[in-house]
């Protein structure tokens, strides 16, 4: 043991001692996390506190990302990968008897998003950090994450995360900075020194309360902030009516106010117009400028020249109302006029445009927007007047319209960038969902794909094949994610190769277990791993998947002696509570796996598995254990995707429709490293209309099978179970196109098994994956970002 881990021995003892009171052998696990915690924290704010007083020394410009998800996962480790003392700390830790692996599993997720949009800003925050970019987040509080999904007789029971159960040991909580939110009352106007002012008057108002959690850039000694705002009543507690023995009605205050800060919506695109989200959304954006407001005005600077020093970015419209909050303080509180407010406003704010999916559209009735937010609703009537004077034709772009209030068409107004996520879905904004805007204001769209903190998604969950690709190449992909390129000079060595499988295949064992002690199905390390994990949505096909198993299985029953590489489905996602088919399709995909796990006919080719309650830390095992990733979306529904990228860095295989960012992965890797098959956009748009999906029920005899046995008793003797599946799909004329890609889908499964019966080639492809998968480092998209959108200094 060196001296260094002999420190961090000795301070960790002194930690467990000062922050929990307690001796090494009376210490509880969650006195050893927290006193581990607690001790890591100091390092950090060592930093943290530099690199503020470096930011406001050199008036550096600062970039505020808000988003109403942050998908953090699970920061202990990460943190320490970060400050380069992994090691000593796990050595450190191991001489006390104390296993790390232990505590990162006893830390709970931050699980504050959905998905895809909640771990982009995560992963955008750890670039930002480890770039040198002054880039924070901010984002809300929640009491309960994401539920925690169990599954019972293969049906979804959603349960509240309970995260912050045990104290977040990765937050400052900072009452002193607390932001009144006033909602509700009205607006009284008055002309005062010859000018008209607005007084908003009789508001109900909370307090806003914001928690600190410090971002670690990589081995860089920055240190960012993601900045979480909690809610507090204003009186919470009255004392009268308490004396009065009137228990409830003494807090309801409290109680009503909280409930702002209680849940994360979940995003089933079915809660439409819910009052409570949107107050949520205000509550963000309010607290959120105000305070970016409050600190500039502090160092003493302009406020005319707000946007010279302040970028604020939308992670899509949830905090668009930060465009007329900015444009209320500038001109309520500070004096500014219209014109002048406006262009700083827009020259301050850029928006992320994340899906074309109509019903995901963001619109809110005006007059339930009106009573909530009077002033915002003035200031939002006034863009939209002032746009209709200035633009002829505003039939699809004028802000409010059929008496609703339409973000997207705010967001675009009141920013100076617009970007898609990929560019494909860039294209298809320009060309066709926001082609009159793209006419009024061609410069501002343009495209940033998506990208994933590579840190995380390999680095820390791949470690083994961290240290293959560390030996071959050396270590400067860890800050410089494109000398992965180096690898594929490799791609013939059969050294490498060897060694990369011998990874894979530690990586799947491990999974193996999980599985063995999770589900109780016994799979085969040695089978071919091919994982669906994300949202249960129709759009992204976990049907097309479970059909083609279902037909693989009629296909071993008609041809016991069918060679085929023995394979292992593997499903995790959850579905919204509220959308009713993608819980059918989970209870499809349990009751074809009760099915199949449990026939004898079929137990030496194919499993399935679905693993409950999907989450960051869920994905970082299942991930590296992966040989083919399925990527499955009806073309132009993915606006990028960002789990395609997480698994090809990771050495799998994808299979993909030409959708989102999986374009952008065929085109790095070259189409004989991926397996591509279903339409193409153009062929989508221009079946619109002419499609007919029950040609091919009619006539492909193997869809007629399966989609049969949905409601014939095959799969269970409920014949009204999935029922709502096959009428869906029937009624509504197959509209993800499912029946459709299924020929097309089926002939790419049995290219994945044919080349996989190949090893030598399937690890060259698994080598040119990983070698192209840099340039989908969120490090590059953040460097896009602060370059083009932002205007801000960055490495
Ligand atoms: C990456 C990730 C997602 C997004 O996955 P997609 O396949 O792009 O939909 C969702 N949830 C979690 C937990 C993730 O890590």
């Amino acid at each position: 043991m060196n001296i260094i881990e002999n420190e961090f021995k000795q301070s960790y003892i002194r930690s467990l001692k000062i922050t929990r009171g307690k001796s090494l052998c009376n210490a509880t696990t969650l006195d050893k996390y927290l006193a581990l915690c607690n001790l890591i924290r100091e390092y950090i704010f060592e930093n943290w506190v530099k690199t503020n007083e470096i930011y406001e020394e050199n008036s550096e410009k600062q970039v505020y990302y808000f988003s109403m998800e942050f998908l953090m996962g699970k920061l202990l480790v990460s943190n320490l990968i970060n400050l380069g003392i992994k090691d000593i700390c796990e050595n450190a830790l191991k001489e006390l008897n104390i296993s790390l692996n232990e505590l990162e599993e006893f830390e709970d997720d931050m699980g504050l998003g959905n998905g895809g949009l909640g771990r982009l800003a995560a992963c955008f925050l750890d670039s930002m950090a480890s770039i040198d970019v002054p880039g924070h987040g901010i984002g809300i509080r929640y009491n309960y994450g994401f539920f925690k999904q169990k599954i019972v007789n293969g049906y979804q029971i959603e349960h509240p995360d309970y995260w912050l159960e045990k104290e977040n040991p990765w937050e400052v909580k900072r009452q002193d900075e607390a932001i009144r939110v006033k909602f509700y009352g009205n607006v009284k106007m008055e002309y005062k020194d010859n000018k008209l002012v607005f007084i908003h008057q009789d508001y109900e108002s909370v307090l806003a309360i914001p928690y600190d959690v410090p971002i670690v850039g990589y081995k860089n000694n920055k240190v960012n902030t993601l900045r979480l705002w909690s809610v507090k009543a204003e009186d919470e507690f009255d004392y009268h009516m308490f004396s009065r023995g009137e228990y409830h009605r003494a807090v309801e205050n409290k109680l009503n106010a909280e409930a702002i800060c209680n849940t994360l919506y979940p995003d089933d695109s079915h809660e439409k117009g819910k009052l409570l989200r949107l107050k949520q959304e205000y509550f963000l954006v309010c607290a959120g400028v105000k305070s970016i407001v409050n600190q500039y005005k502090k160092l003493g600077k302009d406020l005319t020249q707000f946007h010279k020093h302040i970028a604020i970015h939308i992670n899509d419209t949830h905090p668009s109302l930060a465009i007329p909050e900015l444009m209320r303080i500038l001109i309520d509180e500070e004096g500014l006029g219209w014109d002048q407010a406006w262009e700083i406003t827009k020259n301050t704010i850029s928006y992320t445009n994340h899906t074309i999916m109509s019903e995901a559209l963001e619109k809110w009735d005006i007059n339930l927007f009106k009573k909530l937010l009077p002033r915002i609703f003035m200031i939002i009537e006034e863009i939209d007047r002032r746009f209709r004077q200035e633009i002829k034709n505003t039939k699809n772009t004028s802000i409010i319209s059929d008496n609703n209030i339409k973000m997207a068409n705010l967001s675009i107004i009141g920013s100076h960038s617009v970007n898609g996520v990929a560019q494909l879905h860039t294209e298809i904004l320009k060309k066709k969902e926001l082609k009159d805007f793209y006419i009024i204001y061609p410069n501002k769209f343009n495209n940033k794909t998506n990208g994933i903190a590579h840190r995380r998604w390999l680095l820390k969950c791949n470690p083994l094949l961290a240290d293959l690709i560390s030996q071959t190449i050396g270590t400067e992909w860890i800050c410089d994610p494109i000398r992965l390129v180096d690898l594929a000079k490799f791609k013939k060595d059969s050294y490498i190769k060897e060694k990369l499988d011998l990874v894979k295949r530690n990586n799947k064992l491990n999974l193996s277990k999980l599985i063995s002690r999770k589900n109780s199905i016994n799979i085969d390390p040695d089978s071919i791993f091919d994982v669906q994990i994300k949202r249960i949505h129709e759009y992204k096909r976990q049907t097309l998947n479970i059909f083609n198993v279902i037909h693989l299985y009629n296909t071993i029953l008609e041809n016991p002696n069918l060679d085929i590489h023995p394979r292992t489905f593997i499903f995790s996602g959850k579905a919204a509570p509220g959308y009713f088919m993608a819980k059918k399709i989970i209870k499809l995909i349990n009751t074809v796996a009760d099915k199949i796990n449990n026939d004898k006919r079929v137990k030496d080719k194919i499993k399935v598995v679905f693993m409950e309650d999907y989450s960051v830390s869920l994905a970082e095992k299942i991930i590296p254990a992966c040989d083919v990733s399925e990527q499955i979306s009806t073309t132009t529904k993915e606006a990028s995707g960002t789990g395609n990228m997480k698994f090809m860095m990771n050495g799998a295989i994808t299979i993909a429709t030409l959708d989102g960012a999986n374009i952008e992965i065929a085109k790095a890797v070259g189409e004989d490293n991926i397996v591509l098959f279903g339409i193409r956009a153009k062929e989508f748009y221009d079946l619109q209309g002419s499609y007919n999906c029950l040609d091919i029920y009619n006539n492909d005899l193997r869809v007629k099978k399966v989609l049969d046995s949905l409601v014939n008793g095959f799969l269970t003797q409920d014949h009204l179970e999935f029922e709502p599946l096959y009428s869906s799909i029937i009624k509504n004329n197959d509209q993800y196109f499912i029946l459709k890609d299924f020929n097309s889908y089926i002939n790419a499964q049995n290219k994945i098994d044919k080349l996989y019966k190949n090893k030598d080639k399937w690890l060259e492809m698994a080598v040119v994956n990983i070698a192209h998968s840099g340039i989908f480092s969120s490090d590059n998209t953040i460097y896009e970002y602060a370059k083009e959108i932002w205007n801000v200094s960055c490495r």
